[in-house]
């Protein structure tokens, strides 16, 4: 079972398959060439994960930790957050979180209070400026409502998270949706990241 993994410089945590999307582009049922399949036989317990955790952390140095894996991190959001407040202890590394951004549909409440102090850096995955278009590519279990919550969600984090960023991947929508999506990050306040497909 493959708790951790790393990539460039960075060690990353893999702690679920679970997702309330189902991304068109999504490797997290077939893996990828990069990693092979990540997918977990079962979810690891938290005592588990922080030992491997502790065992990465011990073979070499990196210069981040990133919860990612290729599920939705934010499934297991109180389960992570132990595992952060361990890493704060035996660690200064940089941590972020990569997510579809629907924490407070899957919680049904805003979490972003219970992110302050634990993370450096969220990622939310933006896909597209409309909602429309978001839905007809990740089809969420919330329908279009996901795209509305991600926006509340990460306008709301960056209270609590100093760097909090939207990311659209380039050659996947129209140039003039980039466009949008600058706009909108600025509008709420975060940044954009323009990444390559991988
Ligand atoms: S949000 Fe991420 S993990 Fe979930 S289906 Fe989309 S690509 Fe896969």
């Amino acid at each position: 079972m493959t708790i951790t993994y790393v990539c460039d410089t960075s060690l990353y945590i893999n702690t679920t398959n679970e997702c309330t999307n189902s991304c068109d582009f999504c490797v997290r049922d077939h893996g990828d060439e990069l990693y092979g399949n990540l997918w977990l036989e079962r979810e690891p317990t938290v005592d588990e994960i922080i030992k491997d955790v502790d065992r990465a952390l011990s073979e070499r140095d990196y210069t981040e930790i990133v919860f990612c894996g290729y599920g939705e991190p934010t499934v297991r959001l109180y389960d992570i957050f132990s595992v952060c407040r361990h890493i704060r202890e035996v660690s200064d590394l940089p941590i972020r979180m990569n997510t579809n951004g629907q924490a407070n549909l899957i919680w049904k409440k805003d979490v972003t209070p219970d992110f302050e102090g634990l993370f450096d850096t969220v990622s939310v995955s933006l896909n597209s400026p409309h909602a429309s278009e978001y839905q007809s590519v990740c089809h969420s279990v919330y329908g279009e409502e996901a795209h509305a919550s991600l926006l509340d969600f990460a306008s709301k984090l960056k209270k609590y998270v100093p760097n909090v960023v939207f990311s659209v991947v380039r050659d996947s929508i129209p140039d003039e949706d980039i466009e949008l999506s600058a706009e909108l990050a600025k509008k709420l306040g975060v940044k954009l990241r323009v990444r390559e497909m991988l």
